[in-house]
């Protein structure tokens, strides 16, 4: 028994459960425990790897009936590092990948442990595809909970946009199907309010017909004049079009020219899903802002969006996420400014110009309240040194402010451990009150609270 726990042994828990429990001294607990993110160390009481509902909602009233924290995996790419905890259960997702695509009906259930990655290939199969976000081993479950920002939401919206129904185990263990016709405020709420709302076990999609894209990477010369006009060309473009801007400096990678590492460029993800020859007179412009460092802009069928990830790479980085109203020609400056000042090894600014489908959906038609905003931006900076943590933070905080134009705003994916009143930059007007009313009806004692938190209404802020 470990301590807390009522009642239960792991023997008897690993009889009562289809999944893997992993207990500390086990093979494969320390990989088990490691998050796509550097610098965390928090050693779980115990990891199960669930394999259906049932299991879930085992695990679900193991974490109440034992008062242990309750941390719930997915794809392992939570920013503040909530998928693991000290002491507490892990429950992990990650071996439920089932996937039932329904080509005519162009629609998708999947179990919630996929990645990006796998979800897009599986449907690619078929000509079809949804969007998710620039990296293909983040998890589709904490990443459809948040909103989903990517390569199609121009052209399709949030990947919220196009979720039909989920499977959800709350917290006391009920297993609940939802859709805008049952549970119609919980389905409001998991599309953009996070894990605060129980377990999703799966969701359904619907998909879209996509088989080639113009996609890929375009690394120009990164002046406040370049930025300037990126940004422009990108809000001018179809919908079709959706950019992703990483003002950095150059990375050593072997396709970019010895000579430019290390120097500002323009790193540009892009993805226009539309005719390929359509969208080579799309990118033209792009292309002539400046002779690029680099161009590897090609039609490729859409998987190829992702490459494949380095499993190594765990990253130790600080950031800053907010939306502004527009990025002028003093922010394109700052940008510029701020990114020779800083010391850390890596540093970025991300611009993601949005609109199109995204913008067409009313504000308050899911927990996502940011539809207006024309823009959002992304400061992040990788470090190695842990003592230097505080000083590429305040870098970080200081140029996401120098950059804001328009109300203070936070992406919830993004978010870091950034204190309550972030969390409700994530959720403007009505949406937070809304979400802390759901949250006292399905989850009062905030048995799932190791996320960007939203107590239920009459809960102190900031209680673990
Ligand atoms: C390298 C990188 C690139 C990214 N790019 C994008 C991007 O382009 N667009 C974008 O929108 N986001 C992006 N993100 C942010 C990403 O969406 C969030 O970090 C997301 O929470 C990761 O989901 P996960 O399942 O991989 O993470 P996990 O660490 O497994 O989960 C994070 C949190 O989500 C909740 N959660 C996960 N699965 C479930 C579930 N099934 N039921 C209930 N709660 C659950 C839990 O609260 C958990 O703590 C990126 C993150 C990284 C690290």
């Amino acid at each position: 028994m470990f301590p807390g726990l009522v009642g239960i042994s792991i023997p008897q828990l690993r009889s009562e459960l289809r999944g893997r429990v992993i207990e500390p001294d086990d093979v494969g607990y320390d990989e088990a425990r490691t998050l796509f993110y550097g610098g965390f160390d928090r050693r779980p009481a115990v990891i199960v790897r669930v394999a259906d509902a049932s299991d879930v909602s085992r695990v679900v009233t193991l974490a109440r009936e034992t008062g242990l924290p309750l941390a719930v995996r997915g794809g392992g790419h939570s920013i503040p590092g909530h998928s693991v905890s000290d002491g507490g259960i892990v429950l992990d997702l990650s071996e439920m990948k089932a996937i039932d695509i329904d080509p005519q009906g162009e629609t998708v259930w999947a179990e919630s442990g996929m990645t990006a990655a796998e979800f897009t290939n599986a449907a690619a199969a078929h000509g079809l595809a949804l969007g998710f976000g620039d990296t293909g081993s983040v998890g589709i479950g904490g990443l459809t909970l948040g909103g989903g920002v990517g390569y199609l939401v121009r052209k399709h919206g949030l990947t919220i946009d196009d979720l039909l129904a989920a499977e959800v185990v709350t917290a006391d263990g009920e297993i609940l199907q939802l859709d805008a016709e049952s549970h119609p405020d919980l389905f409001w709420a998991i599309r953009g309010g996070g894990g605060n709302f129980g377990v999703v076990t799966r969701f359904r999609f619907r998909v879209h017909e996509l088989d080639m894209v113009l996609g890929g990477m375009l690394l120009l010369p990164a002046t406040p004049e370049t930025i300037h006009a990126f940004i422009a060309e990108a809000e001018a473009a179809p919908e079709e079009l959706s950019t992703m801007a990483n003002v950095m400096p150059a990375p050593p990678m072997p396709f970019i020219p010895e000579e430019q590492h290390g120097k500002l460029v323009i790193l540009a993800l892009m993805c226009y899903a539309g005719d390929t020859e359509a969208g080579e007179k799309v990118v033209a412009p792009f292309r002539a802002l400046a002779t690029p460092v680099a161009d590897m802009l090609k039609p490729m069928p859409y998987p190829e969006i992702y490459p494949p990830d380095e499993q190594e790479y765990h990253p130790t980085a600080v950031g800053r996420t907010s939306f502004v109203d527009e990025v002028d020609r003093a922010a394109t400056e700052t940008i510029v400014e701020r990114l020779e000042a800083s010391t850390a090894p890596m540093r970025v600014v991300q611009l993601r110009v949005l609109g199109g489908a995204m913008a067409r959906v009313p504000n308050d038609a899911t927990a996502f309240g940011h539809r207006e905003r024309r823009l959002m931006v992304n400061v992040g900076a990788i470090y190695e040194d842990p003592e230097e943590r505080a000083q590429h933070d305040a870098w970080a905080h200081g140029t996401s402010a120098a950059l804001q134009r328009g109300a203070t705003a936070a992406y919830v994916n993004f978010l870091g451990e950034e204190g309550a009143a972030r969390i409700h930059d994530a959720y403007p007007g009505r949406t937070w009150d809304r979400l802390a009313q759901i949250k006292a009806r399905y989850d009062p004692t905030n048995l799932f609270r190791l996320n960007q938190n939203v107590p239920p209404t009459g809960v102190e802020e900031g209680a673990r």
